[in-house]
């Protein structure tokens, strides 16, 4: 039986986890939760799963949530009602949970920084999710991992393939460790992509983007930022330099197909030639669960995979012109330091811009390049934690600057 923490559990990686929790009563059990605001999903979530420990990210809500506790009839109740707890201490105590073995990290965005480090700092397995942290983060993360002994699983679905494909090479116990270590005989990697909401839209048509269409995901059923981030080919982009820091590789080690089918989830390429790859139908629980489940894997009975069914697999390059966002990542992570988290964060607000309809979806890669541009004399080629968390901070102000002054900015009811 693994004790699991589970850090925003009210989001889509979060209730996929608490799914299969309830699926496998016999191999988990979670004990604790964090939340943001969503209280009614987080009642429903306490009373089924009786965690030890609930934190709640705005504390604020905390005597709300007590309320709402406290007011269900008895056979209703959870009997011993948890711990509540608030603000960023409260997350950091959830994810360093002394009676959890394994934690889900499925806050979105650097908010899940430093519960993430906390959890690194007290040794537990991670089931990585936020890739935020690692991008804005690695040259703070990956010392932490090699200090703590902590181990990174990656959830993201492109990296538990190839972390799966490696598991069966000579190599398996160095990619085990994913702490950026270069893997001996890993040649290359090509991370799939579905192409998002508009790969069958032109450049032309992307003028007419509205929020609508890019919160409208063709195979994946995501959080709102992951899937604006699939549709600018960002979270492409932010995959490379997740690659980049749990696989120990160069980025041009590191390719990007299009895949719109969505099936094989990413492929590695071994010294020899070979190239291994992972297939399933496109849905997060089976990289989460091999996360909870690994080194062994459980028998579900999940939707078999049947490529007649598919018919065609089909791949093509990205074309540049059309996601910007993508070569945007490949420059941050090639200049490393501090870029990649003055990048994440550019990216998180311009986005956050985006979905409250402030700018239009052309100015995100606008905002992002910017940003980076403006931080190039001001990078730090060896950041401290402080560091990373300044320039997240300016990266936002900026971008929140620039774009009140967008020349794109068009309210999206006049297109
Ligand atoms: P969602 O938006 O669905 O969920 C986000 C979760 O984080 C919610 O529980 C939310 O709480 C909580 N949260 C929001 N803001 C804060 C904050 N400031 N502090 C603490 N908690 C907060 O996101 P997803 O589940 O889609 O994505 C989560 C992470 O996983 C992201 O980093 C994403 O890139 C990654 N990921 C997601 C995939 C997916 O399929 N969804 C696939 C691969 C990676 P509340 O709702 O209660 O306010």
């Amino acid at each position: 039986m693994k004790a699991i923490s589970v850090l925003g559990s009210t989001g889509s990686i979060g209730t996929q986890t608490l799914e299969i929790a309830e699926e496998f009563p016999n191999q988990f059990k979670v004990v604790a939760l964090t939340a943001g605001r969503n209280l009614p999903l987080l009642v429903k979530q306490i009373q089924k799963h009786t965690p030890e420990v609930v934190a709640l990210a705005d504390e604020s809500l905390l005597p709300e949530l007590q309320e709402r506790l406290n007011s269900l009839s008895k056979e209703n109740r959870p009997n011993p009602l948890p711990e509540l707890i608030g603000g960023t201490d409260g997350l950091n105590t959830v994810a360093s949970w002394d009676h959890a073995d394994v934690v889900v990290t499925g806050i979105v965005g650097c908010a899940g920084l430093l519960p993430t480090l906390a959890a690194i700092k007290s040794g537990k397995d991670l089931a990585l999710a936020n890739k935020e942290t690692l991008i804005a983060a690695g040259p703070v993360v990956i010392p932490e991992l090699k200090r703590s002994g902590s181990r990174l699983l990656p959830a993201d679905s492109e990296h538990s393939a190839i972390f799966q494909c490696l598991q069966g090479t000579p190599w398996a116990e160095n990619a085990r460790l994913s702490t950026g270590t270069p893997t001996p005989g890993l040649r290359h990697i090509q991370l799939t992509a579905s192409g998002g909401a508009f790969r069958d839209w032109s450049i032309e048509e992307l003028e007419k983007a509205s929020v609508k269409d890019a919160t409208s995901h063709p195979n994946w059923s995501m959080g709102k930022k992951i899937t604006v981030d699939s549709a600018t080919l960002m979270n492409k982009g932010l995959e490379v330099i997740e690659a980049h820091y749990l696989f120990g590789l160069d980025y041009d080690q590191i390719e990007i197909v299009i895949h719109p089918q969505s099936i094989i989830h990413s492929m590695v390429e071994l010294a020899d030639s070979s190239v291994l790859a992972q297939l399933g139908w496109p849905d997060m629980k089976l990289p989460i669960l091999y996360c909870l489940s690994w080194p062994n894997r459980l028998e579900t009975s999940w939707r078999r995979l049947n490529l007649t069914e598919v018919g065609n697999l089909t791949f093509k390059q990205p074309d540049t012109l059309k996601y910007p966002c993508m070569e945007l990542a490949y420059s941050a992570g090639r200049f490393g330091g501090t870029m990649p988290a003055v990048l994440n964060a550019a990216n998180e607000e311009a986005v956050a811009q985006f979905l409250q309809e402030k700018i239009h979806y052309l100015d995100i890669p606008k905002l992002i390049e910017h940003a980076c541009e403006k931080h190039k004399v001001d990078i730090k080629s060896s950041p401290s934690l402080n560091d990373v968390i300044a320039v997240d901070k300016w990266s936002r102000k900026e971008v929140k600057i620039q774009a009140k002054k967008s020349k794109y900015q068009i309210p999206l009811s006049g297109l």
